[in-house]
């Protein structure tokens, strides 16, 4: 096992963290500056970067006074620039304002908290920078984890996870020796269809899809926390982030999502991290690594604490974990597909053009139609990515049609 990130050095862990932060309208990113709140003498905010939402950008603007703000998409430029225009703020825009952000000498860690695929370019600029970088796109690592832990280690760069079992099995590993490690597990809430009669799964509404029992996430998170894609993503995003073979990793489904994934070690010891389900406190994690800072967030109440359930993930019920194993053992470029496919049929399941079960159909489809690859380049994948996006919008239109 080969984990793509260092220790830093102790020069950098006692001075302020200035942080470039992709993604700060979003829910990781609203709630990365609810720590930076906590925390005005030791983080500062250095540039701050969002894709459409220029309203709540300017807002976040004025509060945390960053050198630099960037609005990925053009035609929202002028109004962000309009509300800042009092201000010293500099504005700047797109994919190129992005990278920038994301590789800007003044900041030393980079929170890539963007969604989807559009936070593959900026997080690869960030690596080639050299950045440590708190991770929360784990949609990076699923498109191109061979190419992020190749420039990682050319560049120097450190990955933090912030998603919380990959951020559970890294507080794991504090200490340990990577030869020690038997394998990881991965628990999963089972989302809240877990038990809902799998003939009904037709008529899951966007509503009821949207409606997690125990997080409160971004749209398009939630939905994939339904399908249970959320699991199989992450189940690639550990492959390439604790450097482990498919085998080495296991999902186990634990409703009360209390025990946010552990590890299993060659002497039969079994280390867990537990927590009430909080994202504020892997965020902490990412950014205080490898120290702890004192912080109010919820603790356990052992006395309340009842019982704390495991069941096996049944991938009848859940095809998309299914579909995210298999195409890590495929490789190359499937995962992208596999990713590329998902973005799509989950933004037209929240725009009420397919059901439900229609996202695992026309991902399978997608990675049957979609010619795999060996290619772990930029340009293999992007292309990879591209075509099963169209792969579904062809199938889709056809269907209506
Ligand atoms: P979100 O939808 O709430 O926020 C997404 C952010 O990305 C917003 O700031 C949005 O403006 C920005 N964005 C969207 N498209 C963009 C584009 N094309 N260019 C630039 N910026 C763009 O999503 P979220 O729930 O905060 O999730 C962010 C990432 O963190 C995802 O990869 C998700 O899987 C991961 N994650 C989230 C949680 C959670 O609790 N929300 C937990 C674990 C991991
Ligand atoms: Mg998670």
């Amino acid at each position: 096992m080969i984990p793509i990130y260092r220790a830093p050095s102790p020069i950098q862990r006692d001075a302020p963290r200035r942080l470039a932060l992709l993604g700060s309208t979003g829910s990781i990113g609203t709630q990365t500056l609810e720590i930076v709140k906590l925390f005005p003498e030791r983080i500062s905010v250095h540039a701050l970067a969002a894709g459409s939402n220029w309203e709540l950008l300017a807002e976040q603007a004025l509060a945390f006074q960053p050198q630099v703000v960037c609005i990925a998409e053009e035609a929202r430029y002028a109004s962000l620039k309009d509300a800042l225009a009092t201000t010293s703020i500099r504005v700047v825009s797109g994919r190129e304002g992005l990278c920038e952000i994301a590789s800007a000498e003044e900041a030393d860690v980079v929170v890539a908290a963007i969604v989807g695929a559009a936070g593959l370019r900026p997080t690869l600029a960030a690596v080639e920078s050299g950045k440590m970088i708190a991770l929360a796109n784990k949609e990076t690592l699923v498109v191109a984890g061979s190419l992020v832990e190749r420039l990682a280690r050319e560049y120097g760069s450190m990955l933090i996870p912030v998603d919380s079992e990959h951020s559970a099995i890294f507080q794991c590993l504090v200490g340990e020796d990577s030869d020690s490690v038997e394998s990881v597990t991965l628990t999963a809430s089972g989302g809240p269809f877990r038990q809902r009669s799998v003939e009904t799964f037709d008529a899951i509404t966007r509503a009821e899809a949207l409606n997690h029992p125990n997080w409160s996430m971004g749209a398009k998170i939630t939905i994939d926390s339904a399908t249970m894609m959320n699991k199989g993503l992450e189940v690639i995003e550990a492959r390439w982030l604790f450097g482990l073979t498919p085998e080495e990793i296991n999902v186990i489904v634990h409703p009360q999502s209390i025990i946010h994934s552990f590890v299993t070690f060659s002497d039969g010891s079994a280390k867990a991290q537990l927590g009430v389900p909080d994202m504020k406190v892997p965020i902490q994690y990412a950014l205080t690594f490898p120290d702890r800072w004192p912080a109010p967030h919820d603790r356990i109440d052992w006395n309340t604490l009842r019982s704390l359930n495991f069941e096996k993930p049944d991938f009848h019920r859940f095809p998309c974990l299914r579909l995210a194993f298999e195409a890590l053992k495929q490789g190359g470029s499937a995962p992208a597909v596999l990713n590329a496919a998902n973005e799509v049929a989950v933004a037209l399941f929240l725009a009420d053009q397919i059901g439900f079960t229609d996202i695992p159909r026309l991902i399978e489809e997608a990675m049957s139609s979609v010619p795999s690859s060996d290619g772990t380049d930029l340009d293999s994948l992007l292309a990879a990515d591209e075509s099963a996006r169209q792969a579904v919008r062809t199938s889709v239109s056809e269907l209506v049609t």
